[in-house]
């Protein structure tokens, strides 16, 4: 689907959050878009807080309001996820929590299979292709 704005990008994310996958994995470049859906997510969640990319602290997390978490990590150059996989696999098991996985090629193997993809291809400035 093209997605022709930020705005229009924020909106699919608050679109995605009626119907929340638990798990959420997002693929695209640097500049693509992951961590501006992000965005829109937790809005869409009812997150009041500033949702900045957790590039240097691999993960950051948001109360929700059924007492689970948001947890939205960031894997970008980090080839080896060391202790953050028993961080992730231990927030997998909460089923309250909802996850959500920027560059998480090194940790797809400890993924649930059924999670949902989304692709974020750069088409122009403002425009980019979402794939689900
Ligand atoms: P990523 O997390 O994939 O590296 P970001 O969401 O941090 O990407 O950055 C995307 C950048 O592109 C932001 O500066 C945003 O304003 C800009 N942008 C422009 N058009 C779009 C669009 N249609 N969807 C998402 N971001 C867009
Ligand atoms: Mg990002």
């Amino acid at each position: 689907m093209k997605i022709a704005s930020e705005k229009e990008m924020l909106d699919l994310g608050k679109q995605f959050a009626k119907k929340c996958p638990k798990v959420i994995e997002l693929i695209g470049d640097v500049g693509a878009g992951k961590t501006t859906f992000t965005r829109g997510l937790a809005a869409g969640l009812g997150i009041t807080e500033p949702i900045t990319s957790p590039s240097f602290t691999i993960s950051k997390s948001y109360a929700l309001k059924n007492g689970g978490r948001l947890i939205h990590y960031d894997f970008y150059r980090l080839p080896d996820p060391g202790l953050m996989l028993d961080d992730l696999q231990e927030n997998l098991q909460d089923p309250n929590n909802i996850i959500i996985v920027e560059w998480g090629e090194s940790i797809t193997d400890i993924l649930p299979e059924n999670r949902t993809k989304i692709t974020i291809k750069y088409t122009n400035n403002d425009s980019r292709e979402v794939i689900l």
